[in-house]
């Protein structure tokens, strides 16, 4: 469906929601007949029923996978032939890149901007560098000597199960199919229960680009059903995961009691910002912060949740960040100049709630927002909030809230600001605001995390990995050609010629 993005709202009636399953190139309803509701967090209302899968439905696309990945053509495949479908899989999602994005804006409350702007051309450049990468990379041989060969290649995981979030839908899948398909393997992707329709529209796609029956499967349906028979299926050799540190545990306790599959999670995280006195530009400063805690509402793995700021600069930063928090504008979705959308459902929007009330309690400071807002649109919407005076113990300095709140902690020395970045459980990103080279390399070692941005709020690109230390990820990094390389297994071939 060719769209136009001028008038977002009209189009949003006429888009028709993909809801069935994606089980070996078909699309089917799931075994049990079972469908679930879709919500528009905007609004609160019900944008469609979705094919409810289970264990059974998880089984089909199993055997789906493995027989295309055994003995259907994708495992023969020369890897320019895999590069050439999956460039025109990429070019038939950059096609329906209108489509797409207000699909996106719809289920997950998502700004059409950023979905339009952002996450569906994120999809496209994914696919494509990973794509590319597929005839490009040589395997190796050992320094073993005269006498003896030592191969020592990569081949193809398998089957590979991934487990997706709901906040960036488009996007994770991409950092997930990008790399799995360009390296060989088949798939069984499980959307989060909130955003479906996204994830079943682009193995339409797929299929449409000649990607071979069964390589892509999509088994909509929830976690405790359709993921953990994913997790525990003993034909299925990778996880790959993306979502809450506290679900990513299951994933290796269902591994453990199934097969040992491969498991590769990338959680939560409790990012810091810490700002030293010496930055130059604190407007630069306040810009990047404030993308960093507002985008995609706060629902961001490594929203920048934490600042941390030298106290000589703090009362001068806060002033420049309230006054650049207002140009993040909350609103309908659908209207082009919202920048801060909906919490992606009713339950979620009271966590964050929570999460504002225990700050007050705690004694904390609201310096900016902290509370609900468009009620009467029935969605789901808090404006950008910024609290002062966060005691590093304090709930909002520890735990995970996903929603548009900044929490901000003074400091005197450098050493003290390390000492605070570090003090979490997580390690997904950081950022840190300096003019001093001394200082800005020091810390970017020092801290514990996967990613550390200097004097920006940025995750890198495409050709950066990306994942996390402490408990948020474990086993690889989306992205890169790190995240290739993990969606294969390394053999050796010896021979001795003597
Ligand atoms: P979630 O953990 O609740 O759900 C993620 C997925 O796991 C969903 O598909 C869900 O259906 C499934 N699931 C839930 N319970 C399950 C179970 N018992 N067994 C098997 N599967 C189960 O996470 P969410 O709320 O969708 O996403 C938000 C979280 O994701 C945040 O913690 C965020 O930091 C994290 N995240 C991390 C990254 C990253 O790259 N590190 C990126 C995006 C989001």
């Amino acid at each position: 469906m060719a769209l136009d993005l001028a008038d977002p709202t009209a189009l949003a009636a006429s888009i028709n929601p993909p809801t069935r399953a994606v089980i070996g190139g078909r699309s089917v309803e799931s075994a049990s007949g079972q469908t679930f509701a879709t919500l528009n967090p905007a609004t609160g209302r019900e944008l469609a029923q979705i094919a409810e899968c289970d264990a059974e439905d998880v089984n089909r696309a199993v055997i789906a996978a493995r027989r295309a990945f055994e003995s259907g053509p994708w495992g023969r495949l020369a890897p320019a032939d895999r590069k050439r479908l999956i460039l025109r899989f990429a070019s038939l999602v950059e096609a329906h890149a209108d489509e797409l994005a207000i699909i996106e804006t719809l289920e997950a409350g998502k700004p059409i901007s950023d979905c339009s702007g952002l996450d569906v051309p994120d999809l496209v450049t994914t696919l494509r560098w990973h794509a590319e990468a597929a005839d490009k990379l040589y395997d190796q041989l050992s320094p073993s000597g005269p006498g003896r060969v030592g191969m020592v290649v990569r081949e193809p995981i398998g089957v590979v199960g991934a487990v997706l979030p709901w906040n960036y839908p488009l996007m994770m899948a991409g950092w997930k199919i990008g790399p799995i398909l360009a390296a060989g393997n088949t798939c069984i992707v499980k959307p989060a229960e909130q955003t479906s329709m996204s994830t079943i529209r682009i193995a339409e796609l797929a299929i449409e680009a000649g990607i071979p029956d069964g390589v892509f499967n999509v088994v909509p349906g929830f976690g405790e059903t359709a993921g953990a028979a994913i997790g525990l299926h003993s034909d299925v050799d990778c996880v790959a995961f993306t979502g809450s540190t506290e679900v990513g545990r299951h994933f290796l306790r269902y591994s453990a009691d199934s097969n040992l599959k491969e498991v590769l999670l990338e959680c939560g995280g409790k990012s810091p910002v810490i700002v030293m006195a010496d930055a130059d530009d604190l407007d630069a400063a306040a810009i990047g912060i404030c993308e960093g805690i507002f985008w995609n509402g706060g629902q961001n793995c490594s929203a920048n949740s934490r600042l941390i700021v030298q106290q000589s600069v703090a009362d001068e930063l806060l002033e420049r960040i309230a006054e650049r928090s207002h140009d993040w504008v909350v609103g309908d979705p659908l209207v082009a100049e919202t920048t801060v959308g909906a919490m992606i459902e009713e339950d979620h929007l009271d966590k964050v709630l929570g999460h504002i009330a225990a700050a007050h309690e705690a004694g904390s400071t609201c310096a900016v927002g902290g509370k609900r807002v468009r009620q009467e649109s029935g969605g789901w919407f808090v404006e950008p909030t910024v609290f002062t005076n966060v005691d590093p113990s304090s709930r909002l300095a520890r735990d995970e809230v996903f929603g548009p709140v900044l929490a901000v902690t003074a400091f005197d020395t450098p050493e003290e600001a390390i000492r605070l970045a570090n003090d979490t459980d997580y390690g997904l990103a950081a950022t840190i605001h300096t003019t001093d080279l001394r200082t800005a390399h020091l810390a970017s070692r020092a801290i514990r995390a996967g990613t550390v941005a200097v004097n920006c709020y940025g995750e890198g690109d495409i050709t950066t990995p990306f994942g996390g230390f402490k408990q948020s990820g474990f086993g690889g990094r989306d992205k890169s050609i790190a995240a290739h390389e993990q969606y294969t297994e390394l053999k050796t071939i010896w021979m001795d010629l003597s």
